[in-house]
């Protein structure tokens, strides 16, 4: 039988809105960061009483709460299809997971990725020696391009994203994988816009190694992971309980996944991390996409009906996106149009580059001569009048009405602009 999907808390809030009335808050600004799961809320408060340090401590509690993290590891790695073989390290999220593998990598590495990229999946790597493919028009020129590149067996890794958080498509990892094993590449995925909204299986896929947060998988208790086999690389953190002996001018480092984890982890964020995928893999992420590519649908169609409204998007009529729309309407900026939504609507989205400023210049054909007048005004401390869009995203939680509210609300701003004054 069918399970219904998890409840999250906070979906019946109110916001106040600018004309002094009360409205209930529609959220579609899942790609930023999710609603709290009930069932994780369940699972912290259970676990609160018996919080306690992790891993040295012989106490009962201390005990309980090791057990309690360590067992969480299984059900990350169950969650995503990790091998036996896979580590997997607690981090606060998926910046820092990108940052502790690149760390991880010998000095010198060299890396392969796209212009597509979150700036997390981005940054990190540029220690190392990195090039990017070209911009592509669908995910076929992406695995024509990404194979011309890997044939040279130059890559030890290539770093993708599993879907965009600008235009939500989804990348095809699994021929990604095939291509780069090929040429002796292992193959890196930034799921935090894929693990809350497809199944993942990374030994099916043969995904090598992948991260994503807990604060976009319904569980925002600040941990997130990595999964993968991480070997014995360089830790980005050096400290305690990375180690196994420690002289005054020696280290020996633990083996993964401690290695990794030098600190007082956060158990409870990890005790809120497991129970999400728990519950996600009982309710079957195959439910959850089916649920959201039905909302998705009715959002992308609603949305092109808007008249001056122009949605961004990588590999128009790409073969699966998940349920993120960014668009911008003729006659607002995006901070304007988004504020008043907000204000008069009480509906939450995200704007403006979404921490992907590459593939936002290029969405929005920003002229070389315009990015580069940007950066020399910012970088002489001016705030120059940034470009960007309006994003909206759904997830679990979301209804028909959420989405109806955006697109009637759009056309009510379309035909009367903004009935209120807003400082944008
Ligand atoms: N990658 C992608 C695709 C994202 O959407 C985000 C968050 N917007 C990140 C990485 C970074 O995630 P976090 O802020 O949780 O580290």
């Amino acid at each position: 039988m069918e399970q219904a999907l998890p409840r999250l808390l906070g979906n019946d809030a109110q916001a106040p809105c600018v004309d002094g009335r009360s409205r209930r808050y529609v959220n579609l600004d899942y790609a930023a960061s999710t609603p709290v799961m009930a069932d994780v809320w369940e699972a912290v408060e259970a676990f609160v009483p018996m919080y306690s340090s992790v891993h040295r401590g012989t106490g009962f509690k201390s005990q309980v709460a090791t057990e309690a993290y360590e067992s969480a590891r299984g059900d990350v790695a169950a969650f995503v299809g990790a091998r036996s073989s896979d580590d997997v390290v607690f981090v606060r999220n998926t910046t820092e997971a990108i940052n502790v593998l690149s760390a991880s990598l010998p000095e010198g590495a060299r890396v392969l990725s796209t212009p597509v990229e979150h700036h997390a999946n981005m940054l990190p790597w540029r220690r190392h020696d990195v090039d990017l493919l070209p911009f592509t028009r669908s995910p076929r020129g992406l695995l024509d391009v990404a194979e011309q590149r890997l044939r040279s067996g130059r890559y030890n890794l290539l770093a993708v994203t599993g879907a965009s958080n600008v235009t939500g498509e989804v990348w095809p990892v699994a021929e990604l994988a095939r291509i780069a094993h090929r040429y002796g590449t292992k193959l890196f995925v930034d799921a935090a816009q894929l693990a809350p909204h497809r199944a993942i299986d990374m030994a099916a896929s043969g995904i090598d190694l992948l991260a994503f947060s807990g604060h976009k998988l319904y569980a925002p208790f600040g941990a997130g992971a990595l999964v993968g086999r991480l070997g014995a690389g360089s830790p980005l953190l050096h400290g305690g309980g990375a180690i196994k002996l420690v002289t005054v001018d020696d280290i020996t480092w633990a083996d993964a996944p401690e290695r990794y984890e030098a600190g007082s982890p956060n158990v409870i964020g990890v005790v809120a991390l497991a129970a999400a995928c728990r519950r996600l893999r009982e309710v079957g992420m195959d439910a959850v996409a089916a649920h959201e590519r039905r909302l998705a649908t009715r959002l992308w169609s609603g949305l092109v009906t808007v008249p001056g409204l122009q949605t961004l998007s990588l590999w128009p009529g790409a073969p699966d996106r998940v349920g993120v729309a960014t668009f911008n309407l003729d006659g607002h900026r995006d901070e304007h149009l988004a504020t008043m939504l907000s204000a008069e609507y009480a509906i939450g989205v995200r704007h403006g580059c979404f921490c992907a400023h590459p593939l936002m210049t290029r969405l929005l054909s920003v002229p070389d001569a315009t990015a580069e007048r940007l950066h020399a005004e910012l970088k002489a401390g001016g705030s120059p009048e940034m470009p960007g869009a309006v994003r909206a995203s759904i997830g679990l939680g979301t209804t028909a009405a959420d989405v109806d509210a955006l697109v009637d609300a759009l056309y009510e701003i379309v035909q009367r602009g903004a009935r209120h004054a807003v400082a944008a």
